[in-house]
């Protein structure tokens, strides 16, 4: 292990401690293999942004994409969501991607279930469809910004989203 003076692409330099990729990597590596990684390493580190510039960049990020799912939802009449101001901030984006997630899926699902040949298979599959809208209907009438962090991964599923809808109106309305 060894500390180095890091010059980022942001310009500011950072005394770094240059880790060896795994445990007892000094022990069972040769002493010039572990030189050419921490060579490339640190030419790796030069090309990204200081820690600090980087957490800037990365809160620059977030503030944009809240700002613009804030606008986005405001657009479609979405109802204002509850919680802290973080919250509401975070679920707001979460919900504005679920609902652009779903509308891609309702295209793409609503193909299928018109693709089919036979007329009873494509009644079926219609009625999936229309399952899928109606779940994505329910859980958007949910304000509780808790609600869309807390299932923001099974929210990324529309079958998810159809089996839960009923469980996740009694749990968060
Ligand atoms: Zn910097």
């Amino acid at each position: 292990m060894s500390k180095e003076i890091i010059t980022h692409r942001c310009g500011h330099s950072v005394e770094t401690e240059i880790k060896p990729p795994m445990k007892n990597f000094h022990g069972k590596m040769k002493r010039n293999y572990f030189d050419g990684w921490q060579e490339w390493r640190i030419a790796q580190l030069e090309k990204e942004l200081c820690p600090i510039c980087y957490e800037k960049e990365r809160n620059e990020k977030i503030e944009k994409e809240n700002r613009e799912a804030q606008e986005k939802s405001q657009k479609r009449n979405l109802p204002p969501l509850t919680g802290s101001e973080k919250q509401i901030a975070w679920a707001t984006t979460i919900r504005i991607n679920t609902l652009e997630y779903v509308e891609e899926c309702l295209v793409q699902k609503k193909e299928w279930a018109n693709s089919a040949h036979k007329e009873e298979n494509r009644l079926s599959r219609n009625k999936k469809v229309d399952d899928m809208e109606e779940a994505a209907n329910k859980i958007l009438s949910i304000n509780s910004s808790k609600f869309w962090i807390e299932e923001r991964a099974s929210l990324k599923s529309i079958e998810n989203i159809v089996s839960n809808a009923e469980v996740w109106l009694k749990e968060y309305k």
